[in-house]
């Protein structure tokens, strides 16, 4: 096993290849959109908070290397039904395992980028969907109009 199979898990390239949750959700009323010019991708956050403060919807949309949709594709599995605060926890563990390298005993989703730690540069292609995806949370409700008319 190469370092780049490492970097290429089943579950990377699963995601790459069948990004869940892709497309802007028609319920979405809040969005943010990111990019990583050092690898060329982008990520756009479409999002909607309940009532209930947690994601009721979410969905993505953007181009890039296989880790970046990847990671847009896990983080908006791990997003659903999460609070603000729940999912700045998710970073955080995330964050973690790229900083370490190390799987964590409790094998998620999120442990398959423990390979990217090996590749600094590509640490940013993870990162982006989360990123974006807190920055959509800090955002005010619009009208869905209004976020459909947004171009960035
Ligand atoms: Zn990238």
């Amino acid at each position: 096993m190469s370092d780049f199979d490492d970097l290429y898990r089943d579950v990377i390239l699963d995601h790459a290849k069948r990004p869940r949750n892709r497309g802007r959700p028609p319920t979405a009323n809040r969005a943010a959109t990111g990019d990583n010019p050092t690898c060329g991708d982008n990520c756009t956050v479409h999002l909607r908070l309940g009532d209930d403060g947690r994601v009721a919807a979410i969905g993505f949309e953007g181009s890039g290397c296989a880790i970046s949709q990847a990671s847009a594709s896990i983080m908006t599995t791990q997003a659903k039904g999460k609070s603000p605060a729940e999912l700045e926890a998710a970073f955080g563990h995330l964050k973690d395992i790229l900083a370490s390298g190390k799987t964590p005993a409790d094998f998620d989703e999120l442990s398959a980028f423990a390979g990217v730690h090996a590749f600094p540069a590509r640490v940013k292609c993870a990162t982006l969907p989360w990123h974006t995806a807190l920055e959509a949370l800090k955002q005010p409700d619009q009208p869905a109009q209004m976020v459909e008319g947004q171009k960035s």
